[in-house]
């Protein structure tokens, strides 16, 4: 069995993939987690009595400390996922966003580099550093067109140069070094244990404790949606299966405006918990633009499809109703967040 470093373990995606990985007796996980504002270990909680299941709570900067657990768990193989992940909070600190997303990765791969040298034949060989990154370092479609893992990188927020820049330096530490190293750029995830500062959870929230529904602009950006879960498995396929060096695109083909998405937000928790009175749509209202916010994104999973036989197992209308329904079904897990780290005030809106 695998023994898998998984950076970011406590967050939304690095939770689906640990709770994918130890659940199914797949891997033998140590989950490498400084647990900021955005980690939340009760989203481990299924899991986390498994001798499977390890938890070092560390920096991903902090050199020393991620040495020491190379060396400690020797492992196979390691998934970084570990980021600051919000681009409006990239708008208010951008700093924090290039310390942790371009430096705590080169000191990942440096780490990962040291100790890769120290292994010998087939574990050498079958190593791998996998880094998880975003479509939004491609920049920002017109109507048309899809993002290939070729389309040349057109970053437009602090966030997505972060993530850019992390990605250069992966390809650089595999390019110069040889660390056999795997990519993959995939577009936005929903479902549960989604911490409720990103849409969907937050206009899911927000309908329920009867606040407003903000849209960003006229609400017609576009975002290709993908399942958490079905990335969770897109990831572990592409860590067994991908070829280093390559690059592979993640994406749902669900393409849908924020609006749509609000709307269809509202419709479901108009059946599942209709209000006493009125409906969810009434609490919408339109606020001033994110800055710089990129039109649509799309993407081509057509090469994971191809050589690796990936495909999404929900399409968006049967996910959001069971990512509504996970809400609906889980109040102790988001009360408390919503109580004591982000109660759904507006971030990065100042620019000038
Ligand atoms: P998240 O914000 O939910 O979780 C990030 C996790 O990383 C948290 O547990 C946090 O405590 C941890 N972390 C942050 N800084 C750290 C540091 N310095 N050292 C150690 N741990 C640290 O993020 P997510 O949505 O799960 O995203 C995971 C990865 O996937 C990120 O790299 C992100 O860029 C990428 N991604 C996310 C999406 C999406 O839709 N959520 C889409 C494309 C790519």
């Amino acid at each position: 069995m695998k023994k898998v470093i998984v950076t970011g373990g406590a967050g939304f995606i690095g939770s689906a993939l640990i709770r994918y990985l130890v659940g199914n007796k797949l891997a033998e996980v140590v989950n490498l987690d400084k647990l900021t504002y955005a980690g939340n270990l009760s989203s481990l909680k299924e899991i986390s009595d498994s001798p499977l299941y390890h938890f070092a709570q560390l920096d991903i900067c902090d050199y020393e400390g991620v040495k020491r657990l190379f060396s400690e768990f020797q492992p196979d193989t390691i998934m970084h996922l570990a980021a600051e992940s919000h681009v409006d909070r990239s708008i208010d600190d951008p700093l924090c966003f290039v310390r942790t997303n371009v430096l705590g990765t080169t000191t990942l791969l440096q780490c990962a580099l040291e100790y890769w040298r120290g292994l010998e034949g087939e574990r050498k060989a079958a190593f791998r550093f996998q880094h998880i990154s975003t479509d939004e370092v491609y920049g920002s479609l017109g109507p048309e067109g899809f993002f290939y893992e070729t389309t040349p990188y057109d970053p437009k927020s602090p966030y997505s140069a972060s993530k850019a820049s992390s990605d250069h330096f992966v390809r650089a530490w595999g390019h110069t070094f040889g660390l056999p190293v795997l990519l993959s750029n995939c577009s936005n995830n929903y479902g549960p244990y989604h911490f409720p500062e990103k849409l969907i959870p937050l206009v899911t929230l927000n309908a329920l404790d009867g606040k407003n529904l903000p849209i960003y602009g006229k609400g017609d950006n576009i975002r290709d949606w993908l399942y958490v879960d079905d990335h969770a498995k897109a990831l572990w396929l592409i860590n067994n299966k991908g070829i280093p060096g390559e690059t592979y695109n993640i994406g749902g083909h669900n393409e849908r405006t924020n609006l749509a998405v609000v709307q269809t937000i509202c419709r479901i928790l108009d059946e599942l918990r209709p209000k006493s009175q009125g409906r969810y749509e009434e609490q919408i209202v339109f606020v001033t633009d994110r800055p710089g916010h990129d039109q649509r994104y799309a993407i081509s999973a057509d090469k994971l499809r191809d050589s690796l036989g990936w495909k999404p197992e929900e399409n968006f209308d049967t996910g959001i109703r069971k990512t509504i329904q996970w809400y609906l079904d889980n109040e102790w897990w988001w009360r408390p967040i919503r109580e004591k780290k982000y109660s759904g005030e507006r971030l990065g809106k100042e620019v000038k």
